[in-house]
């Protein structure tokens, strides 16, 4: 059976670039992979962020369109994006959010502690100490490898039909049970990031699409010819899988699971070096080749973003 590896990716809508990039480098200490545009609005960015070489399991996307209207979290969606930090590493991070004057809250489950915080734009984020997955290599903004986040460590779903999405976490995506409790599941998959999916047991309300809301979570598929069978499988299964989309940095297949959530399968390659350096990730704004003659009006119509230190106690 196909198994995934656990998340790819995870595309959220937020408010301000500036106020995006502040957060997820200056604060997170995560490399801005790639700047590149909405390909259906190209006076929109599309963020991409993740550890130094952006891999798989490390990616969080975004779309900042400046004055959105909120959104509201709630069924059908991801709830909560967790991330990986090392073990020993969350009194650093109480100590820097302390700093940064952002707020947050200790709690549990799964006998494990996670420090939760908003983004500026509402999103819901969680660290969580983990000893699998490798260390990030990129240090940026006062934060040293040593408590660099190394990617997801999961995620919270919530679903308006629980039954049904966990359904989807075991006998498609291949994911285990591993644990329940205090109303929520617990899923691993084989992987050692993005591996841990916890799932609210309890039906929610529909949530409504807006800034501060993830749009969809991408799976992993090892390459081109798997991602074929993966779609094959999910339409066997009842669903209506789209065909493959070429997204520049991975191939992508969607559909949405029965509990309201969208899930994209995404491959592992070409990855963010396809049209950039290592080196040089992030540094340009990366067009598809159908929007090179429109550069200067793209360039124009996007606001102006820059990564930049923000320092926080170290
Ligand atoms: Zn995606």
């Amino acid at each position: 059976m196909l198994q995934t590896a656990g998340i790819h990716h995870i595309t959220a809508f937020v408010d301000d670039a500036q106020q995006n990039v502040d957060f997820y480098s200056g604060v997170l200490g995560l490399r801005l992979v790639k700047k590149t545009i909405n390909f259906d609005a190209p006076e929109v960015y599309h963020l991409y962020f993740g550890n130094e070489g952006g891999s798989p399991g490390t990616i969080i996307t975004f779309f900042p369109y400046s004055n959105s209207r909120k959104g509201t979290i709630g069924g059908g969606q991801v709830d909560t994006t967790v991330y990986a930090v090392p073990v020993d590493s969350l009194d650093f991070w109480k100590k820097r959010l302390q700093s940064l004057a952002i707020p947050y809250e200790v709690t549990s489950r799964f006998d494990e502690t996670f420090l939760r915080f908003d983004d500026p734009s509402g999103l819901r984020v969680e660290l969580v100490e983990r000893a699998e997955g490798p260390q990030s290599q990129w240090s940026y903004s006062g934060v040293p490898v040593e408590y660099a986040v190394k990617g997801f460590g999961g995620a919270i779903l919530s679903s308006v039909s629980s039954k049904k999405t966990i359904h989807v976490l075991e006998h498609i995506l291949g994911l285990t049970k591993v644990s329940e409790n205090n109303g929520m599941v617990r899923f691993r998959s084989y992987g050692n990031l993005g591996n841990v999916i916890d799932v609210n047991t309890e039906d929610a309300c529909w949530g409504h699409s807006g800034s501060g809301t993830v749009h969809h979570i991408a799976w992993r598929a090892k390459d081109d010819d798997e991602h074929e069978e993966w779609r094959q499988f999910v339409e066997q299964a009842g669903f209506h899988p789209t065909q493959v989309i070429d997204r520049q940095y991975f191939n992508a297949v969607y559909f949405r699971e029965p509990g309201g959530i969208l899930f994209e399968i995404a491959t592992d390659p070409p990855g963010f070096t396809r049209d950039e350096s290592e080196e040089e990730l992030g540094t340009h704004l990366m067009l598809p080749e159908w929007y090179e003659p429109q550069r200067d009006l793209i360039e124009q119509k996007l606001p102006k973003i820059e990564v930049r230190e923000l320092g926080g106690q170290q």
